[in-house]
């Protein structure tokens, strides 16, 4: 059983990888595909006039300020283009790819935060009207009949919270709760660097690996968005997930290559 999440940033070759989701699934592997979607949210939120806003909190770490028409927007961009494309490109490749948001049947579900504290110059502030959230709870029944009928779900990063309302969340964590969830072995996270720089952006600075103890150390040397990847990675681990690899989404053979160990390997 192996998870893989897509990064939705720019550069990412999602031929490439769905070329090689279809030669491990041919090869039969379980899979299940987890995507982002941000810049196509970015391009998207621009074309409708609604340029998007992002806010830092307290402990650091960067989100996308999702009011209601930004959440219809994501949803637009994640669960409509960036999903149906990556559906459309594994069934070309002769994948029974399945397409949902984590919000249909509860696949993904938890708490909606409804009040974030954002960093704001040298205050702290409150933002109501928050259509984010974090999953606690994952569908495996769901996940585990779809996987047993020979399907590959693919997830959007949108979920239901407890009291059935959509929220945006994080791929990447959602895709180490689903890692655990579903026993999986290793969590495979593509993105559009060759995983943790020692000092980004110098891709020659490639940390190869970091044991589970030193991942607090290594937090501290990734920014904004890097940091919710070895959030996310702690917590597979914590899940029983046995390895997590950070890796490039720009490559051939993306995923074969991070479960050869290229990219940042966290065990
Ligand atoms: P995705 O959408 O693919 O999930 P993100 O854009 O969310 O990817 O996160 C990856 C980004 O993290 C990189 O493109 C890079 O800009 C940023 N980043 C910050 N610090 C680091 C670091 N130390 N090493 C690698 N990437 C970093």
């Amino acid at each position: 059983m192996l998870v893989v999440k897509v990064g939705g940033s720019k550069g990412v070759d999602a031929d490439a990888v769905c070329e090689d989701v279809a030669a491990l699934a041919a090869a039969g592997a379980r899979l299940v595909v987890v995507h982002g979607g941000s810049h196509e949210t970015n391009v998207l939120s621009e074309r409708l006039g609604r340029p998007p806003r992002f806010v830092t909190s307290p402990s650091g770490h960067t989100s996308r300020l999702t009011d209601r028409p930004t959440l219809e927007i994501f949803e637009m961009a994640c669960c409509g283009l960036v999903n149906k494309g990556l559906v459309e490109r594994l069934l070309r490749r002769g994948v029974r790819a399945v397409g949902l948001a984590g919000l249909d049947g509860r696949v993904w579900e938890g708490p909606r935060k409804s009040a974030i504290r954002v960093v704001d110059g040298d205050r702290v502030r409150v933002v109501r009207d928050d259509h984010t959230g974090t999953v606690e709870r994952v569908n495996a029944e769901l996940l585990g009949a779809l996987l047993d009928a020979g399907y590959v779900p693919v997830l959007a990063p949108l979920a239901a919270s407890y009291d059935g309302e959509a929220m945006n969340v994080d791929g990447d964590r959602a895709a180490a709760a689903t890692a655990a969830a579903l026993a999986a072995r290793e969590l495979v996270i593509l993105t559009n660097v060759p995983g943790l720089l020692e000092r980004y952006p110098d891709e020659r600075t490639l940390v190869g690996e970091v044991a589970r103890d030193d991942l607090e150390r290594a937090t501290r040397l990734a920014e904004g968005r890097m940091r919710k990847k070895l959030l996310a990675a702690g917590e597979a681990l914590a899940g029983g997930v046995a390895r997590v690899v950070l890796a490039d989404a720009r490559v051939p053979a993306p995923v074969t290559r991070a479960l050869a160990g290229e990219g940042t390997v966290i065990a």
